[in-house]
C-alpha cells in the first residue's frame, strides 16, 4: 500500500488479468497519482531522475515494474522517503 496525501492506494501484484482495467485507463491513472505527489512528500526533480537513471541500469527494471519489491519504479522513485530495496538508491 502506498499512502500519498492522507489516502491510501493498493497496487494488487496478484490480481488476474480478466479482472484488470484496460492497460492504457491503468497507466492513466499511474501517471495521475505519480503527479498527485507533491510538496514535502514528493522527491526533487533531480533526486528522482537520479533514481530512474539507477533503475534503467538495473537487472531488476521489467516492463516499469521493480522485480525486487513489485512497484512501480516512477511511483516508488517519487515519493522521496523511499528506497531501493537493493540500497541501490
Ligand atoms: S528499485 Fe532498485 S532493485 Fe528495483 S529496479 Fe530500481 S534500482 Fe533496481
Amino acid at each position: 500500500m502506498i499512502q500519498m496525501n492522507n489516502v491510501n492506494y493498493r497496487f494488487c501484484k496478484r490480481c488476474l488479468t480478466r479482472d484488470m482495467m484496460d492497460k492504457d485507463e491503468y497507466f492513466k491513472t499511474l501517471r495521475a497519482l505519480i503527479e498527485d505527489v507533491k510538496g514535502d512528500e514528493r522527491a526533487s526533480d533531480s533526486l528522482y531522475e537520479e533514481r530512474l537513471r539507477v533503475c534503467l541500469s538495473c537487472e531488476k527494471l521489467f516492463d516499469g515494474l521493480c522485480a525486487a519489491c513489485g512497484c512501480y519504479v516512477e511511483l516508488r522513485a517519487v515519493i522521496k522517503d523511499n528506497s531501493c530495496p537493493y540500497e541501490k538508491w
